[in-house]
């Protein structure tokens, strides 16, 4: 029975320096908010509020005053800076450097489309905080697109100016820009005032790859991620496509035993959103599970 974490999973940059952020800051003592889950990982999340760190949502900020706030890799619209402002909060910015300079790239194409009746299209899940937070950063010209369904959404007469959500899959971009393109084709005779920005991170798209081969190196895997990940799913079918005995667990008690008993090899991966300690977690269970199970 071979056992193997995989070495590329585990939390992207964006992730580990919130955490690290968060880690420092309830180190010294201090209370500390973070709006919204710090990160999608039930288990990590609940690490840290053992440590003080208080989850608060929407709400609650708008009417916390004089306390200190993180604000996750996932980034905010310019309204949470305001309301921070306004109600004497101290900001502890954990943005991704990758989602500011999305925000900024929105922004831009988001003002110059307002000067020739663009859109700006951001391709990614409505309620995800990222996509709240780029479409707060374009004026009211933005339209979120999350499948082939909202493509009639667009006006395909007018400039489109589009962008990813940073966690979607490079090839399912790849594909809905081909939709719009052709709609555009279709409208006008030619493709004429299409702007398309590549903002899908490589720290999720770059494991696809690893990913796939290290699902088939193994008769069973087992892909350790919160339920609330975007990544997590988008890095899960492509396990899944590679090697059909790929289970998605979020803890422990998720184990799929009966499934595994058979395996001589198993391979543990996850998310960007997984911390590698869950995924030592399931290896060490698993070890000490063996005389049992095998
Ligand atoms: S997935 Fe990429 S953009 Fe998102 S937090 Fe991680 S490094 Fe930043």
């Amino acid at each position: 029975m071979q056992i193997e974490i995989d070495a590329h999973s585990g939390f992207c940059f964006g992730v580990d320096y919130a955490i690290q952020l968060a880690e420092e800051n309830l180190r010294q003592g201090d209370e500390l908010y973070c709006l919204g889950s710090i990160v999608h990982n039930d288990e990590e999340r609940k690490r840290l509020e053992k440590w003080g760190l208080k989850t608060i949502n929407q709400q609650q900020f708008i009417e916390l005053k004089n306390k200190k706030v993180l604000l996750r890799a996932h980034g905010e619209a310019p309204e949470t800076y305001r309301i921070a402002a306004q109600n004497g909060l101290e900001l502890v910015d954990a943005t991704c450097p990758i989602v500011l300079r999305l925000q900024a790239k929105v922004q831009e194409a988001s003002v110059a489309a307002l000067q020739k009746d663009g859109q700006i299209v951001i391709f990614g899940k409505k309620n995800h905080a990222e996509v709240i937070g780029l479409k707060g950063h374009a004026a009211k010209n933005a339209i979120v697109i999350s499948s082939d369904n909202d493509l009639k959404q667009i006006d395909y007469t007018r400039p489109i100016s589009i962008f990813s959500q940073t966690t979607q899959g490079l090839q399912a971009y790849i594909s809905i820009v081909e939709k719009i393109k052709k709609n555009v084709l279709a409208a006008n005779g030619k493709i004429k005032f299409v702007s398309v920005t590549d903002s899908v991170c490589r720290q999720v798209s770059n494991r696809e790859e690893e990913l796939h081969k290290f699902a088939l190196k193994h008769d069973v895997v087992l892909f350790v991620a919160g339920k609330e990940s975007s990544n997590g799913k988008q890095l899960f079918t492509v396990c899944k496509r590679a090697n059909s005995r790929t289970f998605f667990m979020s803890d422990i008690s998720e184990l799929p035993l009966e499934n595994i008993a058979s395996a001589s090899s198993i391979g543990i991966c996850g998310a960007t959103s997984t911390p590698k300690w869950q995924m030592t977690d399931v290896l060490n269970f698993l070890i000490k599970k063996t005389i049992d199970i095998f």
